[in-house]
């Protein structure tokens, strides 16, 4: 059972009127299903509540037109129509004796009102902040009025909804209240202008708004950030403190990060567990109310030492809570081992940023509670006592093999190298990547508990081998390999006179410590991590590094992890050269010449070795091979044979472990149908439509 030590995070709390059964907190966070999909979206909190959160919150939810934030899918409270969506949320939070958590939010020059047409609103005149080509105007006193009624009226339709706690929003520069604080876009010179004081005045007229629309039940949360990390253009730590000062007790609980979100959630990359503490440390000494914060906590001798030394009252968690539902149970029944660890990835992130639902490397059945009606800790048991082969241990082979041993199959798993982890555990050796084995850690973690799944390492299997062991089912997930031809997005037909070059290496070649040295060109036609991994890895090998890409950004795909800042500051930092819009037009000797993508203007460089961060190509010899052999298979006893992984198809990990997952989840199922899981039809609308007259 739970080992003492962990106690403190399992007794309540008192936050104004409610009370949390826990420390456990799972903070605001999106999830791209919001109110288009409420089914799949109460579904996903119910989970939470179950794995025994002891406060489940909402993503932003938008009050009023005005906040529209099309097309990014969050939780809205326009109206009393969207109360139900909400309350479906809160009635299966509160099955679990969980509490729930509305985070109102406005976001004024932040919104976009694509959907509403209205024209933004915002402190002062001033530029939208995504780039939409009009301006958000300034709000007039009967603004702020109107903008303080509506917040009211949300609040009480959250009330109404069921929530228990209601969050005024000053966060993430994403909410009027925090603009109001900003002397970058509050610019006023009435009295919500100038001076700290009244800069305040909306975010302290709002906080007592909301009390005493709601306060008699809910309790009211206070979302601020301490500091933008802009320096004196945005709100720096020594004002937040004077702010925390002049508001200590208004709020009944303070919920306080970093801005921007990418100050926030920082992939692990480049940010450690519990990197916010020196920044939120001072709110408690500020304020007796009770303070929340986050870190992408994942171990409870941290979440502990948080509570004991007096930085935090209750575990702030969104990543360690889509990783792991069930964290604090795990805690409380004393199986720290089975904690599925967030790793950092921010593939989260990028569901909200693509618009489409939540997505977890660690965690498969993210985003998928309601639509396939998958649970992260169960699974139906197998059906028959068929044996399974699963060929190759990266994310997608484990994860396949440890799913399959929780139905109860009788698993062998053969993996060719002398280690497990495939891609994994090669990645995980990149700089800033370590948090990333945690995928391996846990599944192998999971399989030693399992006595019928094995394990053989050493083991390259042939057509012949897989054919010759007898399994019923035969699952491949051999991985792929990066190109050496510069096949990709801007080569269609390759660079083909450098696949040969002995002085073109791949991302494969670095990961087996085949290094190239001197000046180096890293290639990079993928858009995400990999190339600017290698450029880091080479750098601090001792390399001259140039990144060059086709795209006219950097890493173009890492703006929906929050890497991409982040990225562009460290290349800059070590002295990583970018150049943009060009591709390679040949490499001889040691000078690459490069081609501009928009003049067609081409220029000489220096240059020892290029690495090539292209593509990828499955590695399904073995596959190909076993299909070729299709007329020996039930003579072997083989019924089916699977590819998955990068093996099927190069992807993200979290593609792998999906594919591993989904495989172990449907074999010997019946098929659901045509469409393998359940959607969304907005029936209501399409009623009222049917109801209209004819024109
Ligand atoms: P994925 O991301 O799809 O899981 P990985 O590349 O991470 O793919 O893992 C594939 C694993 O399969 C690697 O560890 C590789 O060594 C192993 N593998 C490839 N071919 C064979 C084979 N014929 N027999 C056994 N293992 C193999
Ligand atoms: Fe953590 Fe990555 Fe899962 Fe997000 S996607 S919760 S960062 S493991």
């Amino acid at each position: 059972m739970r080992d003492p030590r962990y106690d403190i995070l399992f007794t309540p709390l008192k936050i104004g009127p409610v009370t949390a059964k826990n420390r456990f907190f799972q903070v605001p966070h999106c999830n791209g299903m919001g109110h288009a999909m409420p089914l799949a979206h109460a579904a996903m909190r119910e989970i939470k509540a179950e794995g025994g959160w002891a406060v489940i919150s909402t993503e932003e939810c938008e009050i009023h037109p005005s906040s529209d934030l099309t097309p990014y899918v969050e939780a809205r409270l326009w109206d009393d129509r969207d109360i139900p969506a909400l309350a479906l949320m809160c009635d299966k939070v509160h099955a679990h004796g969980a509490l729930a958590a509305v985070e109102l939010s406005h976001n004024g020059p932040t919104a976009s009102n694509l959907y509403s047409r209205e024209v933004l609103l915002a402190p002062s005149h001033q530029v939208s902040k995504y780039g939409y080509p009009s301006q958000a105007r300034a709000m007039t006193r009967h603004d702020i009025r109107e903008y303080r009624r509506w917040h009211r009226e949300a609040a009480l339709r959250g009330k109404r909804a069921g929530m228990d706690i209601v969050y005024v929003y000053a966060a993430h520069d994403l909410s009027l209240p925090m603009h109001f604080l900003q002397r970058r876009r509050n610019q006023r010179s009435d009295e919500y202008g100038g001076s700290l004081e009244n800069r305040v005045r909306l975010l302290r007229e709002v906080l007592a708004d909301t009390r005493d629309a709601v306060g008699d039940t809910c309790a009211v949360a206070l979302r601020f950030a301490t500091d933008e990390l802009l320096g004196p253009s945005g709100v720096e730590l020594a004002e937040a403190q004077d702010i925390v000062g002049l508001l200590a007790e208004l709020p009944d609980l303070w919920d306080v990060n970093l801005a921007a979100w990418y100050n926030d959630s920082v992939p692990s990359r480049f940010a450690a567990e519990g990197a916010q503490e020196p920044f939120i440390d001072f709110v408690k000494k500020t304020t007796s109310k009770p303070v929340v914060g986050v870190g992408r906590f994942t171990s409870p001798d941290t979440m502990v030492s948080q509570i004991r030394r007096g930085v935090l009252d209750m575990i702030g968690a969104a990543r360690p809570s889509i990783a792991d539902p069930f964290l604090p149970r795990k805690i409380e029944e004393g199986r720290i081992d089975d904690i599925r660890e967030c790793i950092g990835c921010n593939i989260c992130v990028s569901g909200d940023m693509t618009i489409s639902p939540i997505r977890c490397t660690q965690n498969p059945t993210m985003g998928e509670e309601w639509r396939k009606g998958w649970h992260p800790e169960r699974i139906q048991p197998r059906r028959t006592a068929s044996r399974v082969l699963v060929v190759g241990g990266g994310p997608a082979g484990l994860e396949a093999a440890r799913a399959l041993g929780q139905r109860g199959y009788e698993v062998s798993l053969a993996e060719a190298r002398r280690e497990l982890g495939g891609r994994v555990t090669r990645e995980a050796r990149l700089p800033g990547l370590a948090e990333w084995a945690r995928v391996r850690d846990w599944r192998v973690g999971q399989i030693g508990k399992l006595s019928n799944v094995s394990l053989y390492l050493d083991s390259v299997l042939s057509a012949q081998d897989v054919l010759d062991f007898g399994a019923e089912h035969v699952v491949l997930a051999t991985g792929c390999h990066w190109r050496r031809d510069g096949f990709g997005r801007s080569n269609g037909l390759g660079i083909a006179e450098l696949a040969d070059h002995p002085r073109v290496f791949t991302p494969d070649d670095l990961l087996d410590g085949r290094m190239p040295s001197g000046r180096v060109v890293v290639f990079d036609d993928d858009g995400f991590y990999h190339a600017s991994v290698a450029a880091d890895l080479l750098r601090q090998q001792g390399c001259e590094v140039t990144y060059v890409t086709p795209e006219d950004s950097v890493a173009p795909w890492s703006v929906n992890t929050l890497d991409y800042r982040h990225i562009r500051k460290r290349m800059a930092k070590q002295g990583i050269e970018v150049i943009v819009s060009h591709n390679i037009a040949d490499f001889t000797d040691t000078t690459l010449t490069l081609e501009n993508g928009w003049d067609g203007l081409r220029h000489e460089r220096p240059c020892d070795a290029i690495v090539m961060v292209t593509s990828r190509l499955p590695a399904d010899a073995l596959y190909q091979e076993l299909l070729r052999r299709e007329a020996d298979w039930s003579d072997a006893g083989i019924q089916s044979l699977r590819c998955i992984g990068d093996a099927e198809a190069p992807g993200l990990i979290a593609h792998a472990i999906y594919a591993g997952h989904r495989y172990a989840r449907e074999l010997e199922e019946a098929p659901a149908g045509e469409v393998a899981f359940q959607r969304h039809f907005h029936t209501a609308d399409a009623d009222d439509l049917r109801r209209m007259p004819p024109p």
